[in-house]
Order: C-alpha cells, then structure tokens, then sequence
C-alpha cells in the first residue's frame, strides 16, 4: 500500500471515528454511531497491516487472536452493572502498551527511525517522556479504580496528612526527570520516570471515591486517549495521534460536563478528598419509622394517579427489571396515567446506564427525561417511584452540608405528592450515606427485589 492511499484510508477512518463519537451521543443515533466506530477500526486495522513497515505477521496475528478471543468473552459473560469496572481494566492496558512502546522505542530507536541508542532526537524524547509518564499513570490509576469498583478494595477516598504535598513533590520529580531524560537518555532516569508515575497514578486515584467515581472513570478514559497519541507520536502513526486526541479530549469533556452535573469543581476531584467522610453501609434507621407497603398498594396508588415519574437507578440494573418496568407502565398508560422517566447523569455505574436498559426494553425515547428537564415536574406529580436508586433523589444533597454528597444536583422526588421507594433494605446506596428520603412523610418503602416487585405490580394492576 502506497503512503498515500494509506494517508487516505487514516483519514477516512478518523472521520469514521468522529462520526461514531457524534452518534453515541444520543440513543436514537447510538447504533448507528457504533456502526462508524466498528467500519473505521476494521479500516485502522486492514491499513495498519497493509504498510510496508509491517513486516511479519506471525506476531499480530497471535495477538489478535488471543486479545480478540479474551475480549470476545467476556464482552459476551461481563454483566451491564460491572461494565465500569472492565473499562478500568481496558485503560490500564492502553497506559501499559504505551509505556511498553515507549521502553521499546527508547532502547531501539533505529527501527523506529528516531535516531540511534543515546543520540534519540529531542521531539521524540519529549513525546516518549510524556507518554511513558501518562501511560504509567493510567496504568496504575486504572488499576486502583478497578479495585475499587470491584469491591476489592475499599471504594472509600482514602485521605491521609500531607497527601496533596507529596503529590505535588512527586508531580514536579516527574517534571524534573523528563527534562534530565531529555538532556542525558539515561536508561536509569527512563525507569526513574516510569517509577514516579506507576506511583503517582495511585496516589491521585486513592483519596477519589463514593459518588466521584464516575469522573475518574472518564478522567482514566480521557488519560488512556492521550497515552495512545503519545504511542502515535512514537510510532509516526497519525492515525493513532489522531485516535487518541480523540478519546482523550472527548473523556476530558466528558469528565469536565459530569463534574459539572454533580456541582464539583474539576481540580478537586482530581486532588481527591470528596466523597470523604461516609456514614457506612446502611446507617440504622435509630428512632425513625418508615412507612412501608406492598406490590397491592403500589398498584392501588398508581392505577388513582394522574401522572407518574419513574426514577430507575443501579439496583434497577442489578435486578434486570426492565422488561417488568415497561409492562407495568404499558398497563398504566393504558388506564389514562401519564408516565414518564427521569434520569440521574449518574444513576447506575456508567454514564448512560439507565437510558441503556430503557432503551433494550424499547421504551419510547419521548418519555425519557434528563434530569434539568424534569427536576421542576416533581411539584405536579403525584407518583414518583423511585425504582432501585439511592443516591440520585438523597434530599441530603440539598440541605446537609456536611454530607459527603453535598452539591450534587439530584431528582426532587420528595416533591412528588407520593414517592414509592423500592429496594430491598433501608441500605445506603454507593455513597455509603443514610437518605432522609425514606422517613418521609410522603414515601411508601416497597422492600423488595425490582423486577419482582414490578411483576408483582403488574398482576395487582391484573
Ligand atoms: P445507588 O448506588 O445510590 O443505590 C442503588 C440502590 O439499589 C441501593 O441502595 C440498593 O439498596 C438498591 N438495590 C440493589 N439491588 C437491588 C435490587 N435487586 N432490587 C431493588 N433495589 C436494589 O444507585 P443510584 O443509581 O441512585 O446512584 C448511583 C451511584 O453510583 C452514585 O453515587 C454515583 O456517583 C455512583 N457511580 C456512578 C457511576 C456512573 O457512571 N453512573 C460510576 C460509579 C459510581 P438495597 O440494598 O437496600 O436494595
């Protein structure tokens, strides 16, 4: 293949790529978004192999086959509700493939025809310094957020004096060896540079946790997009420059509109800290009585409302209750209520959760809402039924200052004249913090599994 169909074909596959980015951006398009990624990978790909430079197959081959087949399965066997948890695992291998890259092309730089061992030219060194330290970051900040994700380790911040003072000395070593890396090409302050960052990338992602971790996952994202166009820079690949510009400004963007949505402030979350002090697991309910009811009294309240609004959140994923959730509106519709669904930017454990699940169960996309364009309806709502969401409608949010969620926008359920509240415990949600919510006046506590809960509806309504 010539340099110049190749040229095209890149820029024909970033185009691509663009186009997917565009049409992921709204579940009406989202299929056909995925339609352009999946053309301009293969397109990447059939280039990338069809290059001169590409000289033996073997190799690639036996890492697509087995990259291909790991990944094939547990695409197939992962479940939606651990998604966020895989994605962390994928970025650390992009933050590891950049550094391994960056080791090969330092300690062999002819074959990457930028120079010769210990006379590399400067624009290189800049880029593999640079990449070599945002792929070890991201290697291991990806591996600490699937730990905590995972629940293998606590997904409490974990703070400790002086945190922010050592980060800081670490961050301006880092600085300081990819300077002295440049003047010397030591291969000592090479390893020196992947050091400080393998540990740089804990220290900032362990003081995140509770309700910020959806921005770390974006901010990894955005980390592992730039440590890709660091490998493109070395490998003189643009289409990979391009690629990784891509994911890594769309992840910054994305991480900057959700720390917007959540009313944090972009630096802290990376300083770390919020999230901070948690009431633990299920904070005992002390002198406070809830009210509590069954699928017959859900049924009875629902089938007399005018208007419903339906909160889904992460135990609606756990519990699969999709399928239940739509047949029980379709009945409700049909006897003259009007329903509709809320969503929370970050109910569920990835961006875009709910609105996933609702769309698999072909719930009309008219009936969806954004939080900003629902939040003021609640006042003239007589249902909300908040179904396996916790944090996203925690009035605490608003009102107690000292609560680690405070600031976060979330759904004005308790505005409804009656909120239906299911899950299965009075247990916090994945802030860890007690939600007032429950001992409202207003709210009826449904105990049980989702789906289950909504089938029994569903046969109530019957
Ligand atoms: P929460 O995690 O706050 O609460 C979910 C609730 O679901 C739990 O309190 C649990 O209570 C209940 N539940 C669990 N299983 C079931 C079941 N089978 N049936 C019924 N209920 C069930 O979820 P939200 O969606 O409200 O909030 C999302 C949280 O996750 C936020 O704090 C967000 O910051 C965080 N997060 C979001 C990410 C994202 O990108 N969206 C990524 C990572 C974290 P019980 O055990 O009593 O049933």
């Amino acid at each position: 293949m010539t340099d110049n169909l190749a040229a095209l074909c890149y820029l024909a596959a970033s185009v691509c790529f663009i186009l997917a980015l565009r049409g992921l951006s709204s579940p009406v398009t989202a299929r056909r978004g995925n339609a352009f990624g999946i053309t301009g990978m293969t397109l990447a790909i059939a280039t990338t192999l069809a290059s001169p430079g590409v000289l033996a197959f073997e190799f690639i081959l036996a890492g697509l086959a087995i990259g291909g087949s790991i990944g094939t399965v547990l695409a197939r066997k992962i479940k939606m509700t651990a998604l966020p948890q895989l994605i962390a695992a994928f970025h650390s291998l992009v933050g590891l493939a950049a550094v391994f890259v960056a080791a090969a092309a330092f300690y062999t730089p002819e074959a990457y025809g930028i120079g010769s061992p210990g006379a590399i030219r400067a624009a290189s060194l800049v880029e593999m310094g640079l990449g070599t330290a945002i792929g070890a970051v991201t290697f291991t900040g990806s591996i600490v957020a699937f730990g905590k994700l995972q629940g293998l380790v606590t997904s409490n911040p974990l703070v400790f004096p002086g945190q922010h003072a050592i980060n800081a000395t670490l961050g301006a070593l880092l600085v300081a060896a990819i300077i002295y890396l440049c003047l010397n090409q030591s291969p000592g302050v090479f390893w020196f540079v992947v050091a400080i960052s393998l540990v740089l990338g804990v220290l900032m992602i362990v003081p995140i946790g509770g309700a910020d971790m959806p921005v770390v996952i974006s901010m990894l994202n955005s980390y592992s997009g730039w440590a890709a166009c660091g490998i493109g820079f070395t490998l003189t690949n643009n289409l990979l420059i391009v690629t990784g510009a891509l994911v890594g400004s769309s992840g910054a963007i994305l991480s900057y509109v959700m720390c917007k949505g959540m009313n944090r402030s972009f630096v802290s979350v990376i300083l770390g800290g919020f999230g901070g002090e948690t009431a633990g697991p299920g904070q005992a309910a002390g002198d406070r009585t809830v009210k509590t009811g069954g699928a017959d009294d859900a049924a009875f309240i629902m089938r007399n409302a005018g208007s419903i609004i339906v909160i889904p959140g992460y135990g609606f994923a756990v519990a699969q209750a999709q399928h239940a959730l739509r047949e029980m509106c379709a009945i409700l519709k049909a006897q003259g209520v009007k329903v509709r669904y809320a969503i929370h930017p970050v109910a569920g454990r990835m961006p875009g959760h709910m609105n996933v699940l609702l769309a698999e169960a072909k719930v009309a996309y008219d009936e969806v809402f954004e939080l900003e364009d629902i939040n003021r309806e609640f006042a003239q709502t007589d249902v909300a039924f908040v179904i396996g969401a916790n944090d996203v409608v925690n009035p605490a949010a608003k009102t107690d200052s000292a609560s680690p969620i405070f600031g976060m926008p979330v759904l004005d359920a308790e505005d409804a004249r009656t909120v239906l509240f299911c899950k299965r415990s009075l247990a916090s949600g994945y802030a860890g913090v007690d939600n007032p919510l429950f001992y409202r006046d207003n709210t009826m506590m449904l105990f049980g599994d989702a789906k289950k809960m909504c089938e029994n509806i569903v046969k109530a309504l019957g």
